[in-house]
């Protein structure tokens, strides 16, 4: 949107939510680190300083690429010349029972907050009912050892093991489990093996017990099942596992790759649709460096974002698109306080602090506006100073306190 500010066209951006979510800090707000909004920004706000902008709240139900129109369930269909898809990934349970019913999963604003007031709820009814504590109602199953699954896992430790020990001096810590499941031999597996063991390590010092090799057969509302047999008493499962493509997309007649994404071409096109592009978690990018097909990460989306806008600014303006070009910022996840781990892309590696200033520098820049930037700073410093998650606090919509 913000690449076509200058261009000689009618941007209309339409979104079944009426805010940008920042995926890569859900975690720190269902964990009561950041406020919803350092983490969701207000769609309408960010066209504001664009005169050719319209902003639509409606979900997108089917593209009509013959007519060249969009449909919408709320509105009425609009007309391009230019479509830019970006629909992003969803959850995919793999079919595990009962995970769609009972898991948590981090994918939505919605689930941070599911997240954070279940959390919160269960330390409370703890309070007034210790029998849930030995029933495992303090007890976190987080699946998946990547990015998404050791991130939470690490922040959950650190609520757990810093604010909830001083906040429910009477319930014992170690009656609070918190447990990562890993298909795979080991967490990370994108990363070196050093980076690997220490991610192990960091997780062990804050109270996780990491499980690798084992899988969650089924999930039952306060029982989880692991394909080994064993069940694990936990009213909570955090799923941090998998994606796939939005499911709209395999109604679009469109051929797709690996986890239902759009395969593009290297202007990020479509194929048989050139004025069409794809861009950020629904397309799949091949890396003209690299030849492999590019992760799903915000710095992708946001690069190939971009590089729609410009390739239609241009094209617009009578001139010639250029080819998408990659430039990798390196791989990076946090752990804790004063725990992350940074892989560049000639294999350099950092750990502990100055991988987490790194971390912290490159998700700054990755925010929508310096508004949030400084949301994020100014929640980061405060914690780090007082070592407090000032948002644990629950808000229920619809509650009435007259
Ligand atoms: C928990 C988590 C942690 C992550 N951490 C990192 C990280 O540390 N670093 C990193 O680089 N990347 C990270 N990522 C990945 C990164 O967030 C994504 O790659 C990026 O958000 C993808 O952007 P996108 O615009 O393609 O999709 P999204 O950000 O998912 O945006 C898609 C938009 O489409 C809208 N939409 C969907 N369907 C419809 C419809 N039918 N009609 C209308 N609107 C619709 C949605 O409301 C949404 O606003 C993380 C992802 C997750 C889930």
């Amino acid at each position: 949107m913000q690449k076509l500010e200058h261009a000689d066209a009618d941007v209309v951006l339409v979104d079944k939510n009426d805010y940008h979510t920042f995926q890569p800090l859900l975690y720190q707000l269902a964990t009561g680190l950041l406020e919803t909004s350092a983490v969701g920004h207000s769609l309408r706000d960010l066209a504001h300083r664009q005169d050719n902008v319209t902003v639509h709240k409606a979900t997108a139900t089917f593209v009509d690429f013959d007519k060249r129109e969009v449909h919408f369930d709320e509105i009425t269909p609009e007309s391009y010349d230019y479509l830019v898809i970006g629909f992003g990934a969803e959850v995919n349970f793999f079919g595990t029972g009962g995970a769609a019913e009972h898991a948590f999963p981090m994918y939505t604003l919605t689930d941070a907050m599911r997240l954070k007031n279940h959390v919160l709820k269960m330390w409370e009814e703890a309070d007034k009912n210790p029998a849930l504590i030995d029933d495992g109602g303090l007890n976190v199953v987080v699946v998946g050892g990547g990015p998404t699954g050791v991130e939470s896992a690490g922040a959950l430790a650190e609520l757990y093991r810093g604010d909830f020990a001083k906040d429910y001096r009477d319930i014992p810590q170690e009656k609070a489990r918190i447990i990562l499941v890993e298909a795979g031999q080991e967490l990370f597996p994108m990363f070196k093996e050093k980076l690997r063991t220490y991610t192990e390590k960091a997780l062990t010092k804050r109270g996780v017990e990491v499980r690798v090799g084992e899988a969650v057969a089924s999930v039952a509302p306060t029982r989880v099942t692991l394909k080994s047999g064993e069940e694990l008493a936990a009213h909570t499962l955090v799923w941090g596992a998998g994606l796939q493509g939005n499911a709209l997309v395999q109604s679009l007649g469109l051929e797709l790759e690996r986890g239902n994404r759009i395969g593009v071409g290297p202007e990020l096109t479509v194929a048989g649709h050139p004025e069409v592009y794809a861009v950020g978690d629904i397309a799949a990018i091949t890396d003209a460096k690299t030849e492999t097909v590019l992760p799903q990460l915000g710095s992708v989306a946001l690069q190939s974002g971009e590089q729609a806008g410009e390739a239609i600014a241009r094209r617009i303006a009578g001139k010639e698109p250029k080819p998408f070009k990659y430039r990798d910022k390196g791989t990076m996840a946090t752990i804790g306080r004063g725990a992350a781990v940074v892989q560049m892309l000639g294999g350099r590696t950092m750990t502990g602090k100055t991988a987490q200033l790194a971390w912290g520098t490159v998700h700054l820049a990755l925010l929508p506006t310096n508004e949030d930037r400084a949301k994020a700073v100014v929640d980061w410093a405060g914690a780090g100073l007082s070592h407090q998650r000032s948002g644990r606090i629950t808000v229920e919509v619809g509650d009435s306190e007259r």
